[in-house]
C-alpha cells in the first residue's frame, strides 16, 4: 500500500510563518485548489481551520462542495458562469464577456488582467464591466491580480504591482462599498516586507516549499510487494534497462507512474529520500531498489524529483493520485 504522510506540525508551523509574513489570519486565503496541492484538502482543512483560516481559494465547485464545512469564505478561481452560481460561494470573474451569465445576487470577485493576460479585465474596460456588474445585479466583493513573475521580482512585476495600484484606486473612486484587494501569492508574500493589499493568496508555501525555513508537509511511501537476490550480471524490469555489478539483494516496491508520479527510465540517477537509486525502468505500479525493508520513503522533499525531471515542485506534488491512501501523523 502507497501512503502519503501528512505533517500536521510542519503545516501549522508553515501557517504561523505565513501569519507573520500576513500580519494575521485573517488576512491569509489558502490555495486548496487541486487536493491542496496534491496532499489531500480533506485531511489539512480542519487543521487550517482551527489555526484560524476562515478563507480559501479552490479551482472549481465541487472542490468548493467538498470544503464548504470548514470555511466561511471559499472562492472559485476557475469557474465558467452558467447562472446555477451557489450564493454562498464567491467566484472569480475572469471574462467580461461572461458577466450575464452568472446568476444574479452571485458573490464575485473580480480578477484583473494588469498584464500576465491569463485571465481578467483590462484597466480599460473596468467602466464597462462595473457597469455590467451592477445591470446584472452581482455582489462585488473583491477585485483581483496574479503576477506573472513574483518569483524573480523583475521590471515586470513591478508593472504588474503598479497597474493593480491604479485599479485600486480607480474603485476608491468608484464605489463606496468595501471591497476586498488581493494580489500576492506565495512568491510575492515572501519576497516582499509588508504586503500591501487586505489579503494573500498563498498556495506553494503551506506545504513547505518556495522559501527556504518552511517545513516540507507531504512524505510519500511505498511499501515491499517481493524480495529476491540477483546475481552480477543479471537484470531487472521492462527492457532489461539495468543490469547488477554485483549480487544484489532487489526489493521491489507498490507504487508506479500510475500513482501519479513521472516514469523513470533508467536514464540518470534517480535517488530515493534513503539514498538509494531507482534500478531500472519504473513500471504502472512499482519500482525496485535495493531492499530497504517492508517501508521506503520516495520522498520527503518533491524538488529532488522536480529537479531529476526538470520541472517545478508544483507538478510532482499536483499529480499524486487522489487514490493514494493519506494520512496526518
Ligand atoms: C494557484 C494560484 C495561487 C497560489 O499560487 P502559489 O504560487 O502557490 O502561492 C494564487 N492565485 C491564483 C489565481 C492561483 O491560481
Amino acid at each position: 500500500m502507497s501512503l502519503i504522510k501528512l505533517n500536521q506540525k510542519a503545516y501549522e508551523f508553515n501557517l504561523d510563518q505565513i501569519a507573520n509574513k500576513t500580519g494575521n489570519f485573517d488576512r491569509i486565503i489558502c490555495v486548496f485548489k487541486d487536493n491542496a496541492y496534491g496532499h489531500g484538502a480533506t485531511l489539512l482543512a480542519p487543521i487550517a481551520k482551527n489555526k484560524g483560516i476562515n478563507f480559501i481559494a479552490v479551482k472549481n465547485e465541487q472542490e468548493a462542495n467538498e470544503l464548504k464545512d470548514f470555511f466561511d469564505s471559499i472562492l472559485i478561481l476557475s469557474h465558467r458562469p452558467n447562472g446555477n452560481e451557489n450564493l454562498n460561494f464567491i467566484y472569480a470573474l475572469n471574462d467580461i464577456d461572461l458577466i450575464e451569465k452568472f446568476k444574479p445576487l452571485s458573490r464575485i470577485h473580480l480578477k484583473i488582467d494588469t498584464n500576465m493576460h491569463r485571465n481578467g479585465i483590462k484597466f480599460q474596460d473596468l467602466d464597462k464591466a462595473y457597469d455590467s456588474i451592477l445591470k446584472y445585479n452581482l455582489k462585488l466583493e473583491g477585485v483581483f491580480t496574479h503576477f506573472s513573475s513574483a518569483d524573480n521580482i523583475d521590471d515586470f512585476y513591478f508593472k504588474q504591482k503598479n497597474n493593480f495600484k491604479k485599479v485600486k484606486e480607480w474603485f476608491y473612486k468608484k464605489c463606496d462599498e468595501k471591497l476586498i484587494f488581493h494580489s500576492f501569492n506565495s512568491a510575492a508574500l515572501f519576497n516582499s516586507q509588508i504586503p500591501e493589499d487586505e489579503y494573500c493568496r498563498v498556495g506553494l508555501v503551506q506545504f513547505g516549499y518556495g522559501a527556504l525555513h518552511l517545513k516540507k508537509v507531504l512524505s510519500l511511501y511505498a511499501h515491499k510487494l517481493s524480495q529476491r537476490i540477483l546475481k552480477a550480471g543479471e537484470s531487472i524490469g521492462y527492457s532489461n534497462a539495468y543490469t547488477t555489478l554485483k549480487d544484489l539483494n532487489i526489493a521491489t516496491y507498490d507504487l508506479g507512474y500510475g500513482d501519479g508520479l513521472f516514469r523513470y527510465d533508467a536514464k540518470g540517477e534517480l535517488r530515493l529520500a534513503n539514498g538509494k537509486k531507482i534500478l531500472g525502468k519504473m513500471s504502472m505500479d512499482s519500482f525496485s531498489c535495493e531492499d530497504s525493508g517492508d517501508e521506503i520513503c520516495v520522498f520527503d522533499d518533491a524538488s529532488v524529483w522536480a529537479n531529476f525531471f526538470n520541472t517545478i515542485d508544483y507538478e510532482i506534488l499536483v499529480k499524486l493520485h487522489p487514490g493514494i491512501k493519506r494520512i496526518i501523523i
